[in-house]
């Protein structure tokens, strides 16, 4: 089931020339930083297609800068507007969620997936159905259809290479020949804005305070969920998918520092770390270079300049959100699915001020009770499946709210 763990060597590492790239969602947070790095790279990257949803500008001028064959915006409606920003400029421009998945499906050596939340799951497993390797930013993705999406990956022998920090660090450090010997695997939390807030003030948070991440510089969705902490809950779900081990061996400890990312326990009392800067060109260039290791544009860490390194245990009471997910993660069926459509929904709220802060949680738990008691978090068995009960979770999530 597992692809991660296997670390296979792509068919596409073959390749010793320029590597082919395609990255889905080139205008967010993670879709800049990997770009940044192609920039860098000095030719070792060529971009074949590039997407975005709405932001016509900034996909006109990453075409303009790197030429790719094509680009797509999500949104139809915006593609009279792409169209005259790139008269005259030599390249295919499409718009649409099947524009999307055909663009996914360009034979490339790496597609980044960084279209933010379950939006990006029908265009990921394109990508996976046209044969190539991911370089997975999108967790939403794992956790909304983990098992038809691994189990796609597995049946096309497509690579899954983590993205996300914690993960590409537990890829680093989870030795393959010793997948047995492994105990516990622990990923780690900055513990976000609040994490010495005392739940009365947390209940008046704004946007702009939950935005203002003490570490990460990311878009706005991922940054509400590591205020709420779901965020971490999202990548233990994530992890459970990723690597053999069962979920209840997955950890997450609060360490504010951001310097260790992910650790791996053997069972001969052993525990392996990963550190790295808080930057995510680290884990996006170890992605695009993998199997081998460059030089990237990232701060060498000098631990006598780190400071302390703390670690404390997260704090279930006030972060309810994280314990859903690991209900819900436990719970099993259908249940990671519903969790993300309302937390994507309940989010989408909070950030527009018509939900407050603790309210995120309470759609959740309320969504979540709601699909069992009226029988619909059963396990999805396909992609209509997930998309079906993901709508099904919404209506409710927007009820609720
Ligand atoms: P951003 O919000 O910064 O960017 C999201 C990207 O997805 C944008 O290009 C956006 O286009 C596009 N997009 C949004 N909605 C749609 C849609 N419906 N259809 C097609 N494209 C869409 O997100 P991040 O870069 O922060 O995060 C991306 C993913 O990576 C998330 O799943 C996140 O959890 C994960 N991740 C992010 C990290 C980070 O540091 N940012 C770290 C680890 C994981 P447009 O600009 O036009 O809206």
């Amino acid at each position: 089931m597992n692809l991660v763990s296997d670390k296979l060597l792509s068919t596409n590492d073959r390749n010793c020339g320029s590597k082919h790239i395609t990255v889905l969602g080139a205008t967010g947070s993670v879709g800049t930083s990997t770009l940044d790095l192609v920039e860098k790279s000095g030719g070792r990257f060529t971009v074949r297609a590039l997407t975005a949803n709405t932001n016509v500008t900034a996909l006109a001028k990453l075409a303009i800068r790197f030429r790719p064959q094509i680009v797509v915006i999500g949104d139809e409606k915006c593609l009279p507007q792409l169209r005259e920003l790139l008269t005259g400029v030599k390249v295919e421009i499409a718009a649409g969620e099947s524009a999307l998945c055909d663009a996914a499906s360009l034979d490339v050596d790496m597609v980044i997936a960084s279209i933010v939340g379950v939006a990006g799951l029908r265009p990921t497993l394109a990508a996976i159905e046209a044969g190539n390797s991911i370089g997975l930013a999108n967790k939403e993705c794992l956790v909304s259809a983990g098992t038809i999406f691994m189990a796609s990956a597995k049946a096309r022998g497509v690579q899954i290479l983590p993205v996300d920090s914690e993960h590409c660090a537990l890829f680093q450090i989870f030795d393959t020949s010793q997948s047995s010997a492994v105990e516990k695997l622990t990923i780690t939390a900055s513990g976000g804005p609040f994490r010495t807030w005392d739940i009365q003030r947390m209940e008046n948070v704004t946007p702009a305070q939950a935005l203002r991440h003490p570490n990460w510089d990311m878009g706005p969705k991922i940054s509400i969920d590591s205020a709420t902490m779901m965020n971490k809950g999202l990548e233990i779900i994530e992890a459970s998918h990723l690597f053999p081990v069962e979920p209840d061996r997955i950890d997450a400890v609060i360490h504010p520092q951001s310097i260790v990312h992910g650790l791996v326990t053997y069972v001969d009392g052993s525990t392996i770390a990963q550190l790295a800067s808080a930057d995510m060109r680290g884990p996006i260039g170890f992605c695009l270079d993998w199997p081998n290791r460059r030089k990237l544009p990232v701060k060498t860490l000098d631990l006598t300049e780190c400071g302390p390194l703390t670690f404390e245990k997260p704090d279930f009471e006030r972060f309810k959100c994280l314990q859903y997910a690991l209900d819900a993660m436990n719970e099993g069926g259908g249940l990671t699915n519903i969790l993300n459509a309302a937390n994507e929904c309940a989010v989408a709220a909070f950030l527009k001020s018509d939900i407050g802060f603790l309210d995120i949680a309470r759609t959740i738990e309320r969504t979540l009770d709601r699909a069992v008691a009226n029988g619909f978090g059963n396990a999805p068995s396909c992609l209509q499946d997930v998309l079906e009960q993901d709508a099904r979770a919404r209506t409710v999530a927007r009820e609720i709210m």
